[in-house]
């Protein structure tokens, strides 16, 4: 076998790139680490630098580098030390790299993720917000420079394994009818509408099926994980909106569907565990252990179905439109949101003021055409000082 794909783990800190990790460290033939970024849990950095061994760590500013560099010399490690987001892009391109994991939470991620993608690197995508944000750009920027993008959010990887491999010219030529994007619902999936104003943080964060990092977990819980899921699914598989359908289906076994004009239905089935879509993209067109457990369908006896309930769930409403429209709606929606999951993080905000923020903040910024990265990022920024204009005005 030719020799180990060096790998870039963006994010490495976090829920996707533990998991990412985990299933490298079972392959230490076929793939090693290059590179691993944290932001503010440097001693797990280190942790994970004295397992993994890179050959460079980034963290975000000089005090956090003071610390890493003090522990990695006392660990006898020689792993260079990078900063900011220079350092990601330079991790993200650099030459030595074969494969790059983008598993940076939010809009943080877009520049390295679109270094990694401008470098041509095979790209694993965790990082749905930057294909949110940027998505005309990003997937010319993947067409021009020749980068494979495998998605890793687990629907996505799913309705990539039950498509042909020639999707990239879209669904109609293959007979594609509709893309089915299944959704837990989340812990409130139940819930009386008028409980959801006294949700707190811990419980939005405690998904029944899924072990995740805090931001998707509240998206989770308001659906806006869907409505992104929704917009991402639209770029990587050159889809309209009317032709993704959400399908509530709680026990998250089945990670997405493809509904053929042939009335075949091709699924993925799995233990909800990122580390099968993961072990899918790092080794696809192969396959390799991922170290998760196999379906016990007896087991597991049934599967259900449901509709969503816009009316209880507003966010997967206001990204359905914002897809709709598109330009800098998508951009600006995903800005607010962030601002918003942070304020309710924070204790600062209600649940259900979630979704009024980003309706306020996308009424206030009719949309418009977005050709540039200097047009998203204006845009994001546009977006966020509306959303905290918001939360100053209510004194929060
Ligand atoms: P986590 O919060 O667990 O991890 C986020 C990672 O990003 C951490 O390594 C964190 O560093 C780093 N980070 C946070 N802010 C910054 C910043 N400003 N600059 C640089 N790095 C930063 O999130 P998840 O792993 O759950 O999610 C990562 C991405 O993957 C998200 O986009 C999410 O939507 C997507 N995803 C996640 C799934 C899951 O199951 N978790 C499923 C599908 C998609 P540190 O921890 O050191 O602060
Ligand atoms: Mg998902």
């Amino acid at each position: 076998m030719s020799r180990p794909q060096r790998v870039t783990v963006l994010g490495a800190t976090g829920s996707i790139g533990l998991s990412t990790l985990d299933v490298i460290g079972r392959h230490p033939d076929r793939y090693e680490v290059f590179a691993l970024t944290g932001f503010s849990r440097v001693a797990e950095l280190l942790e994970l630098c004295q397992v993994h061994r890179p050959q460079v760590a980034v963290v975000p500013d000089e005090p956090a580098a003071v610390t890493l560099r003090q522990g990695l010399a006392a660990a006898g490690l020689a792993t260079e030390v990078l900063l900011g987001e220079a350092g990601l892009c330079a991790v993200a391109a650099a030459p030595e790299v074969d494969a790059v994991m983008a598993a940076i939470v939010g809009a943080a991620g877009l520049a390295p993720t679109l270094a990694a993608v401008h470098a041509g690197k095979k790209v694993l995508l965790a990082n749905k917000e930057a294909l949110v944000m940027s998505g005309a750009l990003f997937m010319a920027a993947v067409r021009a420079s020749g980068a494979v993008l495998l998605p890793i959010d687990s629907e996505h990887n799913a309705i990539f394994q039950c498509l042909p491999a020639d999707y990239a010219r879209g669904l109609a030529p293959i007979g594609v009818r509709r893309i089915l994007l299944t959704a837990s619902g989340g812990p409130f999936r139940e819930w009386p509408a008028e409980r959801l104003a006294d949700v707190t943080p811990e419980q939005a964060c405690a998904h029944p099926n899924w072990s995740m990092g805090r931001k998707i977990s509240v998206d989770s819980a308001s659906m806006m994980n869907k409505g992104l899921e929704l917009i991402e699914a639209c770029w990587l598989f050159d889809a309209r909106p009317d032709q993704v359908e959400v399908v509530v289906h709680p026990q998250s076994v089945i990670h997405s569907l493809v509904d053929y004009i042939d009335g075949s239905v091709l699924a993925q089935l799995g233990n909800p565990d990122m580390r099968t879509p993961i072990a899918n993209a790092l080794a696809w067109p192969q396959r390799i252990d991922s170290g998760v457990a196999p379906l016990d369908l007896f087991a597991l006896a049934r599967l259900d179905f449901q509709a969503p309930a816009p009316e209880r769930f507003p966010c997967l409403r206001l990204a359905v439109e914002a897809a709709r429209v598109g330009g800098s709606a998508p951009a600006v929606l995903n800005a607010a949101n962030e601002v918003a999951v942070a304020a309710f993080l924070e204790r600062r905000i209600r649940f259900t003021e979630i979704p009024s923020i980003i309706e306020q903040v996308l009424a206030q910024q009719p949309a418009t055409a977005l050709d540039s990265l200097e047009a998203v990022m204006a845009a994001d920024a546009r977006a966020r000082e509306g959303a905290n204009q918001w939360l100053t005005h209510q004194g929060r």
